[in-house]
């Protein structure tokens, strides 16, 4: 035994063994290497390599922010420390058995060694303890599947098995090293304290040592059979997601604070210019971009985006667990090209169910985005006509009135002289305004919403704000098609709308819808000029600051963020400054982790069933400490939770108002 701590590789084994090895992994290694090329093929390799080259630095960040440190994994304390404590030790097993390969098959026939004297005694402390930890990690998750069963976990008897697999890799790793240092007694076996344990018991039952080494090398094969095992099926099993997820998270990190920033399939002008009538949406697996089957493959099936989402909550067939589920499968198979919908693989109901809300991007720890594949589902639903009779009327609406509603565009010119009687002008009497206030559809065609909007009106003037209106020529922007998938005809409105704000360059646009400040904000960019915007709610945030509005309400508020305002674009603060002095009560979902009222994706219009509606679900929170207000920021929410407060029978007893709507000018009497 040699006095110097050093590797000992292929002790107690008889010589013929490291060759008869190679020979056995070699099968294994050539069913992971197939696999990686199925799965890196299709351009994903390449995509990968340019993603990489294009913005090292934001990948190498997201790899480290959500990979690394897993920033979002951990958001679930319990879970997410079980999680970590799986991926460190697998991974400091992985760099473990690496350094051994590299010190017995390349630095030892060079007569040099890498794992000797204290380097090597910190090897197998560190290689001890994380197996403690990867041990821990594995027997939680193994109880929480067999045993816990929570109900948003995806049960497959594979993720069993890998996690036994896993398990009988540490544990027979462990038994190893305790025989080896049983029978050959190094000097520094404390230094492998585990083992150290192990050869102990050995030691105490008295174990023979020819039973010893027979035992150790038994239980050498099966170890190295499990391990190559284990690496081979990481292509073809939910182990993918141990590669994919952090390139996924590398690659989307710049996209995690702006969750449902959908992509534009093609520019309607450029496209009618070439008369060409562009394949858009996802009907076939072979339409999967190689972003989206990385995002796909990333997935953990862990289902914590069911557990956010307000359409799985309300009791319709939609679970983007399983969507992204679904997706992942039949990017597997063999067969690219079957049709989604012949093969029902998808419903109409579960397509339509969705709110377009973002909570399932937001809650995913490996930045996937569930509801980003369901529009693109839509997408190509809506290419073939082929989407709720409800969807088909609300696009026809927007095809011939201009408004999902159907109503005349007149209404728009009569509310305009309304609007005018408390003061506002248009643009042609105040050229030099600096604010264009776009009233939107919801605010014309919507008896409530005007209120907010009349409210607006008065805040604005009595605050001497210069501004002015558009709202007898306005036509609705676009969002609700794009939302129902028919991005052909969000395009052409949208192409309307913007020749119609030609003339309002370098002014801000102020808009009181979310909705309508999306689109505006972030999604014309694609197809037009980036666009100057705020929302009420900043806008009042500011003047609030000023001292220009004070609060109009007395009593507790509860405040409802809206999904796009807080989830999307981060807008939490600013609604909370523009209500200081109010007494605020945070419902148990707030800010980003905000609950959807129900409205979004088009479900305003499009009637899927429910078992108990999201408007309810979310007013019963909202109200649970007794407010006898509720702060709405969007003219949908206002609605839904007007009506959910009928429902629940306390339309009497608690006021749903707009923000705008519980401040007042600070030197109104
Ligand atoms: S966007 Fe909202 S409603 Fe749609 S799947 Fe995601 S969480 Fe569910
Ligand atoms: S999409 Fe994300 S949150 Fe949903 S199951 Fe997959 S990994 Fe989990």
């Amino acid at each position: 035994m040699a006095s110097i701590p050093a590797r000992e590789n292929f002790v107690l084994l008889p010589p013929s063994t490291e060759l008869v090895m190679y020979f056995v992994l070699a099968p294994f290694a050539a069913i992971f290497l197939y696999g990686l090329y199925l799965r890196l093929g299709r351009g994903l390799a390449l995509w990968i390599l340019r993603g990489f080259l294009r913005d090292p630095y934001g990948w190498l960040k997201g790899a480290a922010l959500y990979a690394i440190a897993q920033r979002r994994v951990l958001r679930e304390r319990w879970a997410g420390i079980m999680h970590l404590f799986i991926s460190y030790g697998v991974l400091v097993l992985l760099i473990g058995t690496t350094l051994v390969a590299v010190d017995h098959d390349i630095l030892k026939p060079l007569r040099a060694r890498l794992l000797v004297g204290d380097f090597y005694l910190f090897y197998e402390v560190s290689l001890d303890a994380f197996g403690i930890l990867l041990i821990a990690g594995l027997s939680l998750a193994l109880y929480r599947r067999v045993y816990a069963k929570p109900e948003r976990l995806g049960y497959r008897a594979e993720y069993v098995a890998l996690l036994v697999l896993l398990l009988f890799i540490g544990v027979s790793g462990y038994l190893l090293e305790g025989i080896r240092i049983y029978v050959r007694s190094p000097a520094w076996g404390h230094y492998s304290f585990v083992g150290a344990v192990v050869a102990a018991a050995l030691r105490s039952i008295e174990a023979t040592l020819d039973s010893a080494v027979l035992l150790y090398q038994a239980l050498w094969w099966t170890h190295a059979i499990a391990a190559f095992a284990g690496v081979a099926a990481l292509p073809y099993t939910n182990l993918l997601h141990t590669i994919a997820a952090v390139l996924n998270s590398a690659a989307r990190q710049g996209l995690a604070r702006e969750p449902l920033r959908l992509e534009t399939p093609f520019i309607l002008r450029e496209v009618a210019e070439r008369g060409e009538i562009p394949q858009i949406g996802i009907r076939r697996a072979a339409d999967l971009s190689p972003q989206q089957r990385l995002q796909l493959y990333s997935c953990t099936d862990c289902g914590r985006c069911d557990e956010v989402c307000p359409a799985l909550i309300a009791g319709t067939p939609l679970s983007p667990r399983a969507i992204v589920q679904k997706l992942m499968r039949a990017s597997w198979s063999g067969d690219t090209s079957r049709d989604f919908f012949d093969a029902k693989l998808f419903s109409l109901d579960e397509i339509y169910a969705c709110t377009t809300c973002a909570a399932c991007e937001e809650a995913c720890p490996v930045l996937i985005s569930p509801v980003a594949f369901i529009v693109e589902l839509r997408r190509a639903l809506a290419l073939e006509g082929k989407i709720p009779a409800k969807a088909v009327q609300t696009l026809g609406n927007l095809a011939r009135f201009r408004n999902p509603y159907g109503m005349a565009q007149s209404e728009r010119r009569r509310f305009e002289e309304e609007l005018k009687a408390l003061g506002a002008k248009t643009l042609e009497e105040e050229p030099g305004a600096e604010i264009v206030y776009w009233i939107g559809c919801m605010g014309v065609y919507d008896p409530r919403a005007r209120l907010v909007v009349r409210q607006m009106v008065r805040i604005l003037k009595a605050c001497g704000v210069r501004f002015a209106i558009l709202c007898g020529s306005e036509v609705c922007n676009g969002d609700p098609a794009r939302r129902l998938g028919e991005e052909g005809r969000y395009q052409e409105l949208a192409e309307e709308v913007l020749e119609l704000l030609g003339p309002t360059a370098g002014k801000t646009l102020l808009t009181h819808c979310p909705h309508c400040f999306d689109i505006f904000s972030r999604q014309y960019g694609d197809i037009g000029p980036r666009l100057k915007v705020v929302s009420h709610v900043q806008l009042l945030a500011t003047m609030a600051q000023k001292g220009l509005v004070k609060p109009a309400i007395s009593g507790a508020a509860a405040i409802h963020d809206s999904c796009i305002l807080a989830r999307m674009r981060g807008i939490v603060a600013e609604p909370r400054q523009a209500l200081s002095g109010i007494s605020l009560v945070e419902p148990r979902r707030s800010g980003r982790e905000t609950f959807c009222c129900g409205a979004g994706g088009g479900n305003y219009w499009v009637e899927v069933k429910r078992a108990k509606r999201e408007n309810v679900t979310r007013l019963e929170e909202l109200i649970k400490d007794g407010p006898g207000h509720v702060l709405v920021e969007c003219p949908y929410c206002l609605a839904m939770l007007e009506d959910a407060a009928r429902v629940l029978g306390v339309d009497k007893k608690v006021k749903i108002l707009d923000l705008s709507e519980a401040l007042e000018p600070a030197d109104s009497r």
